[in-house]
């Protein structure tokens, strides 16, 4: 059997004609045998096993036909936690983390006081945004909906991984909330937001979950669900924070103004630039 080292260079040599870059393989293969980069250099000269050598082969070969990282090693790291995801959720995204830090800073500054915060993730796929939401703020009362049984389930076990209290409400949107009566301070969403003509990523396109991904003709499809519900599930003092699609600004505060006239709101760019989230504030002043 062949060193860590031996391994590694081996592939680099093999991808070198293909769209793999030498970081995914690297990142592979620290993933598969739970190994930092530094237990990486310190064992570079060990044999692999056997078993590992043969998953990480595979690991390659499924990289090289397009297939998500973390469909492969089972999971993202997401705001410090680790996130197991399949095929029937999406993979948190870097951006999405933006979101969670975002909507902790207006939570301490509008409920700082306060000793229970209700709150919900409306469509959490693989519950990455609760989950992160709930362990970085215990006074959260989260609960989190997707209509997905198989992501619902998925994201159950997510929160007991992460030993986590969070109430799974499966349903439509915001309709399992109408149907529980539950009253929110906080409405998170990252709901399906590409328009279903946009061209992805072949890795996006031919992996990750369709209904996770494509918010109708103009990508809006299910922020106009919730504007149209919305003050049937917020406390007469709340915020709401969205996620959207960089191109979809203008687009998504013409259908707000439609539905919350009289309410602040703000749109905040993401780490790239682009913007990338809405905050929507209901009688209650937005920070400076
Ligand atoms: N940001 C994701 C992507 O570009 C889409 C997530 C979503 O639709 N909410 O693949």
């Amino acid at each position: 059997m062949a060193s860590y080292h031996d391994v590694l260079w081996q592939t680099f040599r093999d991808i070198k004609d293909s769209d793999l870059s030498d970081e995914a393989v690297q990142l592979l293969m620290l993933e598969l045998c739970n190994m930092t980069h530094n237990d990486l250099y310190l064992h570079y000269e060990d044999e692999m096993p056997e078993e590992l050598y043969e998953k990480y082969q595979d690991g390659v070969r499924r990289l090289l036909n397009n297939e998500p990282l973390q469909y492969i090693v089972g999971h993202q790291w997401f705001y410090g936690y680790q996130i197991n995801v399949s095929p029937e959720v999406l993979i948190p995204r870097y951006e999405t983390e933006e979101l969670v830090a975002n909507v902790l800073a207006d939570s301490d500054y509008f409920f700082k006081d306060r000793e229970e915060i209700t709150i919900a993730d409306v469509g959490t796929g693989s519950g990455a945004i609760a989950i992160a939401l709930k362990k970085e703020e215990p006074k959260f009362r989260m609960y989190a909906t997707d209509i997905s049984e198989t992501a619902l389930k998925q994201a159950e076990d997510n929160a007991r991984f992460n030993d986590c209290e969070i109430t799974f409400v499966q349903g439509d949107m915001l309709q399992p909330l109408i149907d529980n009566d539950i009253r929110l301070d906080i409405l998170v969403s990252n709901p399906p937001y590409i328009p279903v003509e946009q061209e992805v990523q072949k890795s996006v396109e031919e992996y990750e979950p369709h209904v996770a991904l494509f918010g109708g003709q103009d990508g809006l499809f299910f922020y106009r669900k919730i504007f149209e519900n919305a003050a049937k599930v917020i406390k007469e003092k709340s915020f709401m924070a969205f996620e959207i699609g960089y191109d979809e600004k203008d687009a998504i505060v013409a259908e707000l103004k439609k539905y919350f006239p009289m309410d602040h709101y703000e749109v905040l760019k993401d780490l790239n630039g682009k913007n990338r989230m809405l905050f929507v504030y209901h009688n209650i002043e937005e920070e400076d």
